[in-house]
């Protein structure tokens, strides 16, 4: 039986299992940049001295938006508060020492750190149980937006002691765009409820939800407590079914093996086959490599042409082509044929 009624509370194993959690620490809500604003209404709790968010320079344009938006509508001058850290000079990716670094310096008026866990445009995966670390230890809160990490990379999002993290089901997740999004909140938070949140009925204990009580808002404990609407059934039953196959496959730990292995032989035969190629993403990664070409002409010519031999991959501007061979359902053949195509297209553009 899967009752419409509680539909949500279906996918909170599966979920928890995906970014190592415990079931009470996540829940399916909302979508991805909603709950964003949701998380820093409860954990931005400026003060006099502690009031900066911290976030990539590079940052998902979505993240910057709610993030320099939501200090607005708090009355903070975004240009004062929204600090970014950004790669050395000539460098691509961050170093995990710098954002340390960063963070020791200026972490006594930072009140939230919030960066993603694998960096959209470089594929860099970010050392979350370090970088966590180094913010409480400055006395920051620090969540993670996990869009590009969530059934990508193996998370233990409670043992690394991440106070939030928000992500969307429609990228490695595949439960379609628009789909319902996802939420984690550590568990030390279960029973907190001195802070500020966006409530709504869903959020309220489920044994007295329909009771329609208007004066008593009763949270459930952890991470549903924060839901606000009922949910959507149909982008909530993708969602488990997309769960489900992960389980078949011997979810993320046992993916990851085989993901190790394929982004290893794309970037080893691109830099024998294709060499003119430079590769953005760094060792610490999930499954896609960032290409960048010479220039935006010649990246959105080789885009074409692998368009046109019915090669999916993700174009970025001005540089950049992004090649994600998943394990889940991509094969050794695929990258295989896939640089024997990009080989041809280049001697055509290069
Ligand atoms: C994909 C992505 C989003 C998209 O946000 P939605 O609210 O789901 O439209 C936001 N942030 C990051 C880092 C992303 O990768």
């Amino acid at each position: 039986m899967r009752p419409w009624v509680a539909i949500d509370e279906i996918v909170k194993e599966p979920l928890a299992k995906i970014v190592g959690a415990k079931p009470i620490e996540v829940t399916a809500m909302n979508t991805l940049t909603s709950n964003i604003h949701s998380m820093l209404i409860s954990f931005y709790q400026p003060s006099e001295t502690r009031y900066k968010i911290l976030i990539e320079k590079k940052a998902f344009p979505s993240d910057h938006y709610a993030v320099s938006s939501h200090l607005q509508s708090r009355g903070i001058d975004p240009t004062d508060a929204l600090l970014t850290v950004s790669p050395r000079d000539g460098h691509d990716v961050l170093e995990t020492e710098d954002i340390i670094e960063y963070i020791k310096q200026h972490g006594s008026s930072i009140a939230v750190i919030m960066l993603s866990g694998v960096q959209y445009y470089t594929g860099q995966f970010f050392e979350i149980d370090k970088i966590t670390k180094a913010g409480h230890e400055a006395g920051c809160v620090v969540g993670w937006d996990l869009a590009h990490a969530v059934g990508n990379v193996p998370l233990h999002l409670h043992d690394w002691d991440v106070d939030f993290a928000c992500w969307c089901s429609y990228k490695y997740l595949n439960s379609g765009a628009g789909g319902i999004a996802g939420l984690f909140i550590h568990e030390k938070y279960k029973n907190d409820n001195t802070r500020p949140r966006l409530a709504g009925w869903w959020g309220n204990n489920k044994e007295t939800r329909f009771e329609m009580n208007q004066e008593v808002f009763e949270p459930s404990e952890g991470a549903s407590g924060y839901q606000v609407s009922n949910p959507s059934i149909f982008t909530t039953v993708a969602l488990w079914a997309s769960l489900q196959v992960f389980e078949e496959a011997g979810g993320v730990e046992a993916l990851r093996k085989k993901s190790l292995l394929l982004t290893e032989y794309l970037e080893r035969l691109v830099r024998i086959e294709v060499p003119q190629v430079k590769i953005l993403t760094p060792k610490r990664r999930g499954c896609q490599l960032s290409l960048e070409f010479r220039d935006e002409t010649s990246m959105l010519k080789v885009f074409e042409g692998l368009h046109k031999m019915g090669i999916v991959v993700d174009e970025r501007k001005p540089t950049v082509i992004r090649v994600a061979p998943t394990p889940l359902y991509n094969t050794f053949k695929d990258v295989y044929q896939f640089v024997k195509c990009l080989k041809e297209v280049m001697k055509e553009v290069y």
